[in-house]
């Protein structure tokens, strides 16, 4: 193969601008893997609608963004970063299969990156029907490199930059600026989950692994008021704001808890609190669960964080409920779980004070190893069904973008109106 010159007059070539999306969870999903990847097309249009790209189509194994301006390029590439199901972005340039277009964007992608030593060129062919194989690339577009950038070397290994060269579907992607995405699986692939919210640092943190595995997640938080004021409130409000662009938290419910607990710290064991607090939680969460067709509940506890976190109290707790409930920070230490919050942005918001129900009627010393026996003897001491139909009137919640729980509304609401359910009041 002849060397290329790199002084050859010509203009820039026909090029554009492009985003790729990489996702190899999705590629392991065997049979489902339309089902994944269309998921993930439609929750990227959705984070994607104030740049309007020009199109988002499915090419070998990635996606393809053409955004519509170019200035939007890294912006476009921030917001795919946070979508989970992706697992790298990578930006670069779409042209033809011509070796001049490929040489002109191969200079592009090469100094794309900043400074530099060595490089590398790792070509792909994914059609046969282009002539030239990739270790002809790899070596043509190699040697039109050297000559383009004389004071650089080549380093198969480890190199500073790898210009990649694509040959898929009639076109060439080249790129070689690459960053790292949340990764995990597109929400709306997994299912649904109530979280029990609250305004501390470890509940947004489970809610939000829960969205990276692909779950909506409808939150649940139980405010003190009326016996504490709203502050928690309008704490979970903006920690749902700063989920909110990771597009998987979908509700969140509010319960007035604070009368509920009064009562209960009036006529129990006050070392039974905490554990009939969590009873009485789960239960009209999980109530809520059956009226927006939740498979699993889920809270921020992590073993033996706290007195209520033992083994003895959360098999005590899960009896109350059928449904699952999961706890994916169970073996997360606090100084891990606090370096996520900050990561995610909800570390700030957890560590403002606000009184909620956790607050509240505290007993001195709680109880470690609660019996299912005795909160169920002490639960007789209240009207407790009346009691969640009571809290199940009363829900308020408020929506934040989820596309993939907001696109079946429709359906959902005439479901509900079906069934008979407390329809719940709107906050938003
Ligand atoms: P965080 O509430 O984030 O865990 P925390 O450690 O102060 O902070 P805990 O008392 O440990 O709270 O509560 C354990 C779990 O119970 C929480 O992670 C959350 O899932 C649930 N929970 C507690 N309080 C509330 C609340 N007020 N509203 C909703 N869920 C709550
Ligand atoms: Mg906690």
């Amino acid at each position: 193969m002849p060397r290329r010159s790199t002084t050859r007059n010509r203009t820039l070539p026909l090029s554009e601008r492009v985003c790729l999306i990489h996702y190899h969870e999705i590629g392991l999903k065997g049979r489902n893997r339309s089902t994944f990847e269309r998921r993930l097309l439609a929750n990227l249009e959705a984070a994607l609608s104030s740049w309007e790209p020009i199109s988002i189509t499915r090419i070998a194994g990635r996606l393809l963004i053409i955004p519509k301006n170019e200035e939007d390029l890294d912006r476009i590439c921030e917001a795919c970063r946070r979508t989970p199901g992706v697992v790298r972005v990578s930006c670069g340039w779409r042209c033809e299969r011509s070796e001049e277009e490929m040489d002109a964007c191969a200079k592009l992608a090469l100094f794309d990156c900043g400074d530099f030593e060595t490089f590398k060129v790792a070509a792909r062919r994914s059609n046969t029907d282009y002539p030239v194989d990739s270790m002809t690339l790899n070596q043509t577009i190699g040697a039109y490199l050297c000559e383009a950038a004389p004071d650089k070397k080549v380093q198969m290994k480890d190199p500073d930059v790898t210009v990649h060269v694509e040959v898929v579907q009639g076109s060439v992607y080249v790129y070689s600026r690459t960053e790292p995405a949340v990764g995990g699986l597109p929400v709306g692939s997994s299912g649904r989950v109530v979280s029990l919210l609250s305004s501390g640092i470890d509940s947004p943190v489970a809610s939000w692994r829960m969205m990276k595995r692909g779950a909506v997640v409808i939150g649940a938080h139980f405010s003190g008021r009326p016996e504490t004021s709203d502050a928690s409130e309008y704490l979970v409000d903006e920690i749902a704001e700063t989920l909110a662009p990771y597009a998987g938290l979908a509700r969140v419910y509010t319960v007035a808890f604070g009368t509920y607990q009064k009562r209960i710290a009036e006529v129990c064991p006050p070392k039974l609190r905490i554990i009939l607090y969590r009873r009485l939680m789960l239960r009209v969460a999980s109530r809520i669960a059956e009226v927006e067709h939740a498979q699993a509940l889920v809270t921020g506890e992590s073993l033996g964080q706290v007195a209520s976190q033992t083994l003895d109290n959360i098999r005590t707790v899960d009896s109350c409920v059928d449904l699952p409930v999961l706890r994916p920070l169970i073996g997360t230490d606090k100084t891990e779980i606090i370096e996520e919050a900050e990561d995610l942005g909800t570390f700030e918001i957890s560590s403002r004070p606000a009184e909620d129900c956790c607050t509240l009627f505290m007993p001195r010393s709680p109880a470690t190893h609660a019996r299912i026996r005795e909160c169920e003897a002490a639960e007789k001491d209240y009207p407790l069904k009346d009691w969640i139909d009571e809290i199940m009137g009363d829900l308020e919640y408020k929506d934040y973008p989820c596309p993939a729980y907001h696109e079946g509304e429709a359906s959902h609401t005439e479901h509900e109106a079906a069934e008979d359910k407390p329809a719940a009041e709107r906050t938003d």
